[in-house]
């Protein structure tokens, strides 16, 4: 007798019908057995998904059968294919797509029998256990945090100030969950791998008495095999510690317990392409289901047995919210780690630069400032969100700027390699001798970025000498400068030992780095984001600012004289204002209040739908079309949804493609939702249609970052 299974296999994209395949197997299979499966001319894997009951209306000859069973590898639990469903659900994605996109792409790749050989070759390590570390003594915000997290049954918030230590909390939270259960596990999360390899390297020193390889990293920087062997271990519960970006929240993980979200307002925890899930809430869901099955007892106060840890000293203001709402709970962690009583962190000076000279790169107070640094051994970080040498190369005599010619963008200058790049498309050529039309030969830079920041800090003080003597050394950090393997590390390194004296970087040297000897930290030019038309630019200005501020005075006995200034035209600006108080509350109270005044999130739900095109118009005539199909169908929860009409983004042309967006916004998320699942064939019919075959694609984003 045959068995009918739904069987999951990697489908395109929207298809909304793109369901499970329905095939035969001769023996009972359970769901989450990985399989491979006939598709087409190809053989493929599949995730069974559940067996058919209904199966009465099939007949064996219509139906294939399954081709393979990977039993070497348990099934998937029911905890990730509810997860999985959910994300697929919720994210408006094909479950075939985001299933399969979980699974490491050499799952897909690699025969039967190569796939055994490796399995047999995971199952050999684990030698046994050493001796515990000895663990650094808690301090008392730190002791208080993690009873009350011992006993929290709501997501948690630990909204900790930077250098106020809650890597310590993460590392005695997972502790305990991996001594109290011996097959628990831990999923701690990061923003980027290569910003964190401290915390890499504490997790191994900390776990290491688990044994070996029950630390593993999951992140898309791995080799195949790499991520392979990451999964596998992750899967069958031989690692009980999983450190790793926004794809490990999919990771399989039987055993989880907990999960930690560092940084948890970092922008990276949203995916930008394919099913654009958020990973943070993500895990907050994750832990919900895992307790759930686990059986939360609801309203008797225990634990819940699987919780979520988000941890930041400038959280997202939904999370913020939640925690005001009672929905999270919060858990505070003000000072830093052996800072004095009433110390509350670097001074913030606003320089004005409307005092200034026009033009002015640097204020006189501020090189003085810098100056002092380095002839008494202190270290400076001056950080300028732009990378390059400037943003612009223009001809002052006809007009001419350095457009690209595939995007709506200008390409920025490089001074170093005398190249134009586009940083949207990565067309490059190299900078023309003269005006490419009129000649002229003065084509001249517009703007700054880091390249030129540290070329003007270079002369600025190059006469000056450390205390040893030595002449004064400028780096810099930014996303060209740490293009080579190994490069960001060495430079970081260059850092910590005291060999940079003034580092000019991007936002990559204001996260997290436990730097020990910066006196003093310096924002360039803020300003631009103040006034976005994003309506997320100044929480994640106020996130930087403070982050880069955390990097000042980390040792106690530099804190009092440490400084952040900040080069501003408008110091008066109620951002700065916060800043100045390090008063990350007062900053969020403001911010919520117009956001609630304008329905924005985290008060109002959003989701935006993306057309791209050969042509502008192409592209928002099928938003158009979509728009109007959807209002008469009069569809679910359409009464609730707001449509607004279709724009140009923001970048209207990306590499010779035109974008245009609509966006819908709902007081109800489960409306949008609603809505949203409804919409799915009707964009897919209208696409079919022949009026509209000049789109390129079309896509959802539920919960956008920037509008
Ligand atoms: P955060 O992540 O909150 O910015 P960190 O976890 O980096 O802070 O901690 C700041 C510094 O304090 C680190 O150098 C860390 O080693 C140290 N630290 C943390 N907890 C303790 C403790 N209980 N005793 C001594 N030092 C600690
Ligand atoms: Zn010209
Ligand atoms: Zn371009």
């Amino acid at each position: 007798m045959s068995h009918w299974l739904d069987i999951v296999v990697a489908t395109p994209a929207h298809s909304s019908v793109a369901g499970p395949l329905t095939y035969a197997s001769e023996s009972p299979l359970a769901p989450g057995q990985l399989v491979r499966v006939p598709l087409g001319r190809r053989e493929v894997l599949g995730v069974v998904w559940a067996e058919r009951c209904d199966a009465g209306s099939l007949s064996a000859g219509q139906t294939k059968s399954v081709a393979a069973v990977l039993d070497g590898i348990d099934p998937l639990s029911d905890g990730w294919r509810g997860l999985i469903g959910f994300a697929a659900g919720y994210y408006q994605r094909s479950l075939g797509e985001v299933a399969l996109a979980a699974l490491p792409p050499q799952l897909r790749e690699l025969g039967a029998l190569q796939l055994a050989r490796r399995l047999k070759r995971a199952a050999q390590a684990a030698p046994g256990p050493a001796p515990r570390p000895a663990l650094p003594e808690l301090s008392a915000q730190q002791q208080a945090v993690l009873e009350a997290f011992a006993k929290a049954h709501q997501p948690t918030l630990l909204f900790g100030a930077t250098g106020s230590g809650k890597t310590e909390v993460y590392l005695r939270a997972a502790q305990e969950v991996l001594e109290a259960e011996p097959g628990a596990q831990v999923l701690v999360m990061v923003p980027e791998i290569n910003l964190t390899p401290q915390l890499q390297s504490r997790l191994h020193e900390r776990f290491a008495h688990l044994g070996e390889g029950q630390v593993v990293t999951l992140h898309s920087n791995l080799t195949p095999a790499q991520r392979l062997k990451a999964w596998l271990a992750a899967h069958s519960g031989q690692a009980r510690v999983v450190l790793g970006t926004r794809m490990a929240v999919l990771a399989s993980l039987p055993g989880l317990r907990l999960i930690v979200v560092d940084e948890e307002h970092d922008p990276s925890y949203k995916q930008q392409e394919g099913a654009r899930y958020s990973a943070r809430d993500l895990a907050i869901y994750r832990a919900r289901l895992e307790s759930q099955r686990l059986g939360t007892v609801q309203g008797t106060g225990a634990a819940a047995p699987c919780r979520v840890l988000l941890g930041s000293a400038t959280p997202s203001l939904e999370s913020w919210q939640a925690c005001l709402k009672d929905r999270y709970l919060r858990l505070d962690m003000p000072d830093r780690i052996g800072a004095a009583q009433g110390d509350s962190g670097p001074q913030v000076r606003l320089l004005d630069m409307g005092q200034q000279p026009r033009g002015t790169l640097l204020a006189p107070a501020l090189m003085q400032a810098i100056a002092e640094r380095v002839a008494c051994g202190e270290q400076s970080l001056i950080f300028l969100n732009r990378r390059g040498y400037a943003p612009v190369l223009a001809c002052h005599d006809c007009g001419w700027k350095s457009q690209c010619a595939h995007c709506s963008a200008y390409r920025v200058f490089h001074k170093l390699d005398r190249s134009l790049r586009c940083h949207h498309c990565g067309y490059t050529d190299p900078v023309p001798r003269g005006c490419p039309d009129c000649g002229n030969v003065d084509i001249a830079p517009v703007g700054r970025g880091t390249e030129k920041l540290e070329e003007h800090l270079s002369e600025l003080l190059a006469d000056l000498r450390r205390p040893d003597g030595s002449p004064v050394r400028v780096a810099r950090i930014d996303a060209d400068s740490t293009r080579g393997k190994g490069a960001l590390q060495s430079q970081l390194a260059q850092m910590h030992e005291g060999h940079t004296d003034v580092l000019v970087g991007t936002q990559m040297v204001t996260k997290g780095h436990d730097f020990r000897n910066i006196t003093l930290v310096a924002a360039v030019n803020p300003d631009g984001s103040l006034f976005s038309s994003d309506f997320r630019a100044p929480e994640r200005l106020f996130a930087l600012l403070m982050q880069a501020c955390g990097r000042a005075g980390r040792q106690a006995s530099q804190s009092g004289r440490s400084q952040m200034w900040v080069q501003t035209l408008h110091p008066g600006h109620p951002l700065f204002a916060s800043l100045k108080r390090h008063d990350y509350a007062g900053f969020a109270q403001d911010e919520l209040r117009h956001r609630q005044a304008a329905g924005l999130p985290p008060f109002g739900h959003a989701a935006l739908l993306r057309a791209e095109a050969r042509t502008q118009e192409a592209a928002q005539e099928f938003l158009r079309a979509v728009a109007e199909a959807a209002v008469q169908a009069g569809l679910p929860g359409g009464q609730r949804v707001v449509l607004y009409p279709a724009v140009p983004m923001s970048l209207q042309r990306l590499a010779n493609v035109e974008r245009a967006q609509m966006l819908l916004e709902s007081a109800s998320r489960p409306a949008l939702q609603q809505f949203l699942a409804a919409w799915q064939p009707l964009l897919a019919q209208v696409r079919a249609q022949a009026a509209h075959r000049g789109l390129i694609r079309w896509a959802i984003d539920v919960d956008p970052l920037s509008i």
